[in-house]
């Protein structure tokens, strides 16, 4: 989860993160734009839009809209339970609960560890600094915030960003897990070691999950869903080196080939 940090790190973080996702920040342009597609997550490109809804199935029939529309009333039937929830301790604590928000037919779900300082204060996922780093990966990606869906294992923002108790996960996983059935999206990316190993109940580290496609079982009868593991965003922000964020777009890449999705223009980065 996000840490503090000093602020002349922020700033220079800041402006390298611009400079390696839009390749503009520190060539004299004060008003950085928002990285389009085309940029990836590296050198400018070309400027052309070539964002391809990801969305599933555009809505035709009336059918396909009642089924949307169930989805969409069974996730906020989730929220409501959470924003009740006081199943840990973490419940007693928190300013908002965070459920999670998107495309409830979304064909990607990307899945952090727990809600952190910002997104407590506004009960919305990932909308600090990880946050505005994922929303970069996901424009880099060529889509939109508004096509995926962004979720957490914990609902609830743990004290000063500790990491998340056994306890706690085991509490509230299960809003999770009914999430996933919901959406039944194509793959999972998890974001983090803690995302990772809760998801695909194991305890290996990260560097050896990342990178590879695994399966996530939903339910008895399911077939797995792909999950592909990678690092979080703050971990990227704390560790922000060249080699660090290739590996980020790496994965990212063999989900949209996964998905034959087209993989924006960029440089290696
Ligand atoms: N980190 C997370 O894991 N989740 C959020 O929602 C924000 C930061």
């Amino acid at each position: 989860m996000e840490k503090d940090v000093d602020i002349d790190k922020v700033v220079r973080q800041h402006l390298e993160m611009e400079q390696f996702l839009s390749g503009f920040a520190l060539k004299g342009k004060t008003d950085t734009p928002e990285p389009r597609p085309s940029e990836g997550l590296g050198e400018p490109q070309q400027q052309q839009d070539n964002h391809v809804p990801t969305v599933r199935r555009p809505v035709q029939s009336e059918a396909e809209a009642m089924a949307a529309a169930e989805k969409s009333a069974e996730l906020e039937k989730i929220a409501e339970e959470v924003h009740q929830c006081r199943k840990c301790g973490l419940g007693s604590l928190r300013t908002n609960a965070v459920p999670g928000e998107g495309n409830p037919n979304a064909r990607i779900m990307f899945v952090g560890e727990g809600p952190g300082a910002d997104e407590d204060a506004q009960g919305r996922p990932f909308v600090g600094r990880a946050g505005q780093l994922l929303d970069k990966v996901i424009s880099a990606m060529g889509l939109k915030r508004s096509e995926v869906f962004i979720g957490n294992i914990l609902k609830c923002r743990p004290p000063e960003n500790r990491d998340p108790r056994a306890d706690e996960i085991i509490s509230c996983l299960p809003y999770l897990q009914r999430q996933i059935e919901i959406i039944n999206p194509e793959i999972i990316v998890a974001l983090g070691a803690h995302a990772a190993r809760t998801l695909l109940n194991t305890t290996k580290s990260i560097g050896q999950l990342r990178g590879q496609f695994h399966e996530y079982y939903s339910g008895l009868g399911r077939p797995p869903i792909k999950l592909m593991a990678t690092y979080h965003t703050a971990y990227l922000l704390r560790n922000y080196s060249q080699e660090n964020r290739r590996r980020v777009w790496e994965d990212m890449k063999k989900v949209l080939t996964e998905l034959g999705l087209p993989i924006p223009e960029q440089s290696t980065g």
